[in-house]
């Protein structure tokens, strides 16, 4: 039976402030399977991040441009900016066998399961709603009113829960067992009957 070859394409969801982008560094530094794709956005760059490496960060307009050339694979409003997923890098990245982590919200993660539904996707959530709030808190980079929309947003989308294959609890400095168990979702996933449908002929024989 042939095992999946092509990459896995993996969403991974979750409210602000959950601890998401460390359970993905973790993912990336553990194995070489895995790539990130880098999103488009309109919202402007924070200090310490890299235009190019966290985000292409663009204009308003060049984004509009890309959904009119059809060069997304989705695309969301989140809190008065746009993001997007530039559908060639990964599209080729999964023909190379990686395996592509979209690190997205949900609206863009369900045209992703619509586009293409044998999309892994995980939720990760944090044990406590108090929890999340401290977390965006201490990390400084959101204002007040920032901070207070992303929490309402994370009331509204945490309601599409079951849009999801998997849930993670990522408990405060566990991104180690949530990546991990992330690692552990995918490999089990490559191994679904559903995608390996290449049985050798001699089987089938009399
Ligand atoms: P942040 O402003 O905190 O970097 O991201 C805000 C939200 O947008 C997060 O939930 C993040 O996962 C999501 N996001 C980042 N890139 C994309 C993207 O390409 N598409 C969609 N739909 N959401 C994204």
């Amino acid at each position: 039976m042939k095992i999946t070859e092509k990459g896995m394409l993996v969403v991974i969801s979750g409210p602000s402030g959950c601890g998401k982008s460390t359970v993905v560094s973790n993912i990336l530094a553990r194995s070489d399977n895995y790539a990130l794709s880098v999103s488009l956005t309109t919202r402007e760059k924070r200090e310490k991040e890299i235009d190019g490496v966290h985000y292409s960060f663009v204009t308003r307009e060049k984004f509009l441009e890309a959904i009119e050339n059809d060069e997304l694979l989705e695309y969301a409003e989140y809190n008065h900016n746009l993001y997007g997923t530039p559908i060639k890098p990964v599209l080729d990245m999964l023909d190379e066998g990686t395996n592509v982590i979209l690190e997205i919200e949900m609206q863009g993660a369900r045209q992703v399961i619509e586009k293409l539904p044998d999309t892994v996707t995980i939720l990760i959530i944090s044990p406590s709603y108090r929890e999340l709030e401290e977390r965006l808190r201490s990390r400084k980079t959101d204002t007040e009113e920032n901070i207070r929309a992303r929490l309402e947003i994370a009331k509204r989308e945490m309601k599409s829960y079951e849009n999801y294959g998997y849930v993670i609890i990522n408990q405060a400095g566990q991104s180690d067992d949530a990546a991990l168990d992330i690692i552990n979702i995918v490999e089990s996933e490559r191994h679904r009957t559903s995608r390996n449908t290449t049985i050798p002929e001699e089987f089938f024989e009399n």
